[in-house]
């Protein structure tokens, strides 16, 4: 296995599944049931949650509220989130841990560093809150941060496509899927990964990048067994 940490970004709005707001408890089982498996192989397994399902921050800005206002209102939407899922991961039998980047005790473990580590070591899933805890920040950027911080192998990137394609696949038919591309060669073709943020983030300490389609089933099975599922970025 190529991989022994990962870090697993999930979508806010990929937990909505078909419904058009908050959280649909199927796909979050079925979340659960994916990543079961993979920690089944003995990988440790991180998770970075977003929360579009329920609250974006540019959402308040276009409401008249304060942006900042607005991202921690996101961030406190990973949260409930991240809760979900932890209850998901427990049901399916797994120990988790849920660690926020803004400090609420009474919910769960404030975010630090060498505690999050020892945590994986022990084979608890540990699942990252509240983003970074600052605003103007996104999930993503979570992701590529907290990924870095605990010296993940490869940032997972669940998405509703299976990978980086030349163009839009929903928009335009011809598109084709690139199984591997560099991080250059996303930036030159202006192609859509994360946000830019956190994509420098990856690319400056050399951490890979893997798009991949969260919602079919195996795949990420699949993926850490080294079968080309997705696009790897390196
Ligand atoms: N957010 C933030 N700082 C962070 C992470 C998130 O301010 O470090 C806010 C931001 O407003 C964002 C919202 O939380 O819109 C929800 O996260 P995101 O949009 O990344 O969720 P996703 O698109 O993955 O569901």
């Amino acid at each position: 296995m190529e991989y022994k940490r990962i870090l697993l970004k999930l979508s806010g709005e990929a937990l909505m599944g078909n419904q058009q707001y908050g959280i649909d408890s199927d796909r979050l089982e079925q979340y659960a049931q994916e990543i079961k498996r993979v920690h089944e192989l003995g990988i440790e397994i991180a998770i970075v949650i977003g929360g579009g399902n329920i609250f974006r921050g540019v959402q308040a800005e276009s409401a008249g509220m304060d942006r900042v206002q607005g991202d921690y209102m996101g961030m406190l939407a990973t949260v409930i989130n991240g809760m979900a899922l932890q209850s998901a991961l427990e049901k399916a039998g797994l120990y988790t841990r849920l660690m926020s980047g803004i400090k609420m005790e009474q919910v769960c473990e404030p975010f630090i560093r060498r505690r999050a580590v020892r945590h994986l070591e022990k084979g608890r899933i540990v699942i990252f809150g509240a983003g970074i805890g600052n605003p103007y920040f996104t999930t993503d950027s979570t992701a590529s941060l907290r990924a870095i911080e605990i010296e993940a192998d490869v940032v997972l990137k669940g998405t509703r496509v299976d990978g980086v394609y030349t163009a839009d696949p929903e928009k335009n038919p011809e598109a084709t899927r690139f199984s591997n591309i560099s991080f250059q060669e996303v930036y030159q073709k202006g192609l859509q990964v994360m946000d830019m943020t956190a994509f420098t983030l990856c690319q400056e300490n050399k951490l890979p990048i893997i798009v991949f389609d969260m919602n079919k089933s195996g795949n990420l099975v699949d993926l850490i067994k080294g079968q080309d599922v997705g696009t790897l970025i390196t």
